[in-house]
């Protein structure tokens, strides 16, 4: 989409002070970043964000823009468009990510320049952006999405007005200076459309959900998860009289009032704090954890019947239906193995669990999101059994973890799993290939071993590679030659020296 022009009411005046440099935000300056926001009026948005999502000891680590996880969560939504308002650069790969991932949708984009920025033509554009789309016909809402810039100037979509001709307007700020996660942006949208959806509750009847429900109390799950899970997950929840509920992120708005209408939530996914304070205000009661492995699902299962008031007869009639089966698919399938472990999708304390109780012997669990209250369990049940957990882990310490444990395979981020594979260690992604796994219930207790034992196994094949490569390709000499690639120690000398000169000076200025 480009500059939109229908014709509207006028808005209130709106002026800003200077813009900041675009893309500051990935490339340091972020408290620049923070100041400008604050001075244009966006101190109460950055001061819940930094409630929401506590940073550090490292408080941006070193993943994509957390933008793309919001923007994935609209994209994913049924009639619901989708603008952003930002750098043109940022805007580029967003799009380009949210398109290699399939979004098969439209993305929305208001341009701006440094004129528009500053005088509050920008918000108008977006105004105008927003009317020319609002038709009721194709759209249930629309969301509009603050990059860095257009944040820290203040770019007040808070005056949008929250509806037009009944589509619903949903403006967001998700600076890369106030989210530390792509996976914490996710929770900034549904948070928000979940707020919006309680509130239309509390004021009289909604839409009921597109499929007929199945009568039975249900418990909303919260967090990306493996589309068999929740069918697992419902059968496990069928002796206590309850049914597995709306899954959050949403794939549709109505959805949001099912998911509301639950009688617990199962914070699968424990970083969604918005999204459970949505939750506590309208009265429900939030499980942390989730049914994986024996001691995980045993867990699990009392803390959901405990929530709901079920009879402890039928929830020891739950446990016993599901317990023999999962400790049998466990055995059935050990892993044999030193692992570390590192992600950001929120659900390695998770997986970390799993591997463990299939046998492995697991010594560093690294996340990129926070610690909450939701993943206490997990993690108490880690520690206890010698695990290291890190939160808000950074690639420093996900590497230190893999230099000082040398596990036999490295589950982890793209840089980790290149790191591991240099050493000629086997190494896994965890999004593409661990969290796009079942994990619940007696599907996910076996569903790991026989890629993670393959895995391992393949060490003989690296270190075949290694022998037969040698340094070739390696260091300074790595990347495509029409020659064998020389050696020039007379540069390397030069450009140390040019260094020392370098840090020699700047440490002159600092003493001045
Ligand atoms: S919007 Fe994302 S890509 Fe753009 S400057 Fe901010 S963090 Fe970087």
């Amino acid at each position: 989409m480009n500059a939109l022009t229908t014709e509207h009411e006028a808005s209130a005046e709106v002026v800003y002070d200077s813009p900041p440099a675009t893309g500051a935000a990935c490339h340091g300056g972020q408290d620049t970043m923070r100041a400008a926001a604050k001075a244009a009026g966006k101190s109460e948005t950055l001061e819940r964000y930094a409630r929401d999502y506590p940073a550090g000891p490292h408080d941006q680590p070193q993943s994509m823009c957390p933008a793309f996880g919001s923007l994935r969560v609209g994209l994913r939504m049924r009639r619901t468009a989708t603008i952003l308002s930002g750098s043109a650069c940022c805007v580029y790969g967003l799009t380009f990510t949210s398109h290699f991932y399939g979004a098969r949708r439209t993305v929305g984009y208001v341009p701006f320049n440094s004129e528009t920025l500053v005088t509050g033509k920008l918000f108008e554009d977006i105004r105008d952006a927003v009317y020319s789309i609002a038709d009721p016909a194709n759209y249930d809402a629309i969301v509009i999405t603050n990059l860095c810039v257009p944040t820290a100037s203040g770019v007040p979509l808070q005056l949008l007005p929250k509806e037009i001709n009944g589509v619903r307007i949903i403006g967001i700020d998700v600076p890369g200076f106030g989210i530390p996660t792509h996976a914490e942006a996710k929770d900034v949208l549904a948070g928000a459309m979940l707020r919006y959806a309680r509130t239309e509750a509390e004021a009289g009847p909604v839409q009921a959900p597109r499929t007929a429900r199945s009568g039975k109390p249900t418990i909303s799950l919260v967090g990306e998860v493996f589309p068999a899970d929740p069918v697992g997950i419902g059968m496990m929840l069928e002796p206590m009289g309850l049914a597995a509920g709306q899954l959050v992120p949403t794939r549709e708005w109505r959805e949001l009032y099912a998911a509301l209408d639950c009688a617990a939530v199962a914070a699968i996914h424990p970083f969604y704090t918005s999204v459970y304070r949505e939750f506590e205000a309208a009265g429900r009661r939030i499980v942390g954890s989730a049914p994986v492995g024996h001691d995980g699902t045993a867990a699990w299962l009392e803390s959901i019947g405990e929530a709901c008031n079920v009879p402890r007869g039928r929830i020891e009639a739950a446990k016993n239906r599901v317990l023999p089966a999962i400790r049998g698919a466990l055995s059935a399938a050990p892993i044999k193995g030193r692992i570390t472990l590192s992600g950001y999708e929120g659900s390695e304390l998770l997986v970390g669990r799993l591997l463990i109780e299939s046998g492995a012997d697991l010594r560093y669990v690294g996340t990129a999101c926070p610690r909450t209250r939701f993943s206490d369990a997990d993690r108490e049940w880690l520690e206890a059994r010698g695990v290291h957990v890190q939160f808000r882990a950074s690639l420093e310490q996900d590497l230190a973890a893999f230099a000082e444990f040398k596990p036999d395979l490295a589950i982890g981020t793209t840089p980790v799993v290149q790191k591991a594979k240099e050493a000629s260690t086997p190494a896994l992604y965890f999004t593409n290939l661990i969290s796009s796994r079942p994990l619940m219930g007696p599907a996910g207790a076996g569903a790991l071993a026989q890629l993670i034992n393959t895995a391992i196994a393949g060490k003989s094949r690296f270190d075949e590679m290694k022998n037969f490569f040698g340094k070739t390709g390696s260091g300074d000499a790595a990347g495509m030659w029409t020659e064998t690639p020389r050696a020039h120690p007379e540069f390397r000398d030069v450009w140390r020296r040019k260094l020392e000169k370098q840090a020699k000076a700047r440490k002159a200025e600092e003493m001045v």
